[in-house]
């Protein structure tokens, strides 16, 4: 979730670095597996408000679990306002990666509630809020990010995942996003790929999915390819509360019907048992950050307690 919309994704960090060697899961390539898959997150948190039932259920069947935050969730002045304790005109870069690092422990940490491994999970450190800026540039300039001042990936408690895999960083550059995916893609062969959905209202979890489709059109892709809603337009979850119970439902928003964009119902519905509901909770839980103006901001992430989860497949007609 995210910032300059009014609602859920954080992103993210600690204070102190943990110099370990966890790039050595992503160092070597990990080896093929007859089931597995890769979570893409926008932002850190995206993938347990989207897909946290999902990974249980996978990592619970024995399946390989790889979670992929595109960017490190460095672009949300009110989280690192609220984060450094400073009013929101006064965050400089280093509270950005203050909230970076935060951000990307909290990812480790929720991974391993839904009882995978800190280790799976893969840092891009493409910059937050540039991700459309990124997809729609033509001449492959190379991005610096106005909150934090970095122009190329970066990882604060592991190494993001070019350094780990080529030594070096990757400038900040739409090709450069493209080829790690594309690399990775390539590496993992993934068995079922999840990524934010093309009707989402925020620019990063569009692009998110450009990205992630132009990639694995590149590799001749064939496994499955789901989609997960965040920032569903004009607005999303319904019911709007914690409601481990209750199913996701459509409703009329202003004799519009929501979620904007999308066949409803959703072509694969995922029932939660009540422990995973309760642990998906508490995965979302692990993101909670404060973020100055937005009070509710941890209450809508929770909204995404239901007793299902929910996806599209919009590549399905295409191929
Ligand atoms: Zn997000």
């Amino acid at each position: 979730m995210s910032h300059n919309r009014p609602r859920v994704c954080l992103e993210s960090t600690l204070l102190f670095a943990i110099p370990i060697c966890l790039l050595a899961a992503f160092a070597q390539p990990s080896p093929t597996h007859p089931d597995s898959i890769v979570v893409f997150a926008p932002h850190p948190d995206d993938e347990v408000i989207g897909c946290a039932g999902i990974m249980m259920q996978a990592l619970a069947r024995g399946a390989q679990v790889k979670v992929v935050a595109i960017t490190n969730g460095d672009g949300f002045p009110a989280a690192a306002a609220g984060v450094t304790h400073k009013p929101v005109d006064q965050v400089g870069p280093d509270d950005f990666l203050t909230l970076s690092r935060l951000r990307q422990t909290e990812s480790r940490t929720a991974l391993e509630i839904l009882g995978g491994r800190a280790a799976d999970l893969i840092v891009f450190g493409y910059p937050d809020s540039d991700l459309g800026n990124l997809y729609d540039s033509t001449d492959d300039k190379v991005f610096r990010q106005q909150f934090t001042k970095k122009n190329e990936t970066y990882a604060l408690i592991q190494k993001d995942y070019h350094t780990s895999v080529h030594g070096k960083p990757a400038p900040y550059q739409r090709s450069s996003v493209l080829g790690d995916l594309v690399e990775l893609l390539t590496t993992l062969q993934p068995t079922e790929i999840y990524v934010t959905d093309e009707t989402d209202g925020h620019i990063d979890h569009r692009a998110a999915f450009w990205f992630v489709r132009d990639a694995a059109r590149q590799v001749g892709y064939k496994g499955a390819f789901y989609t997960y809603l965040v920032h569903g337009l004009p607005s999303w979850p319904f019911p709007p509360e914690i409601t481990p119970n209750l199913r996701f439902e459509s409703r009329k928003v202003d004799g519009e019907v929501a979620p904007r964009g999308l066949p409803w119902p959703p072509p694969r519905r995922v029932p939660l048992t009540r422990e995973q509901a309760q642990r998906k909770l508490e995965s979302i839980q692990a993101h909670n950050i404060p973020v100055v103006g937005l009070p509710d901001h941890q209450k809508e992430m929770e909204s995404f307690v239901k007793s299902e989860e929910v996806f599209w497949t919009p590549l399905a007609r295409s191929r």
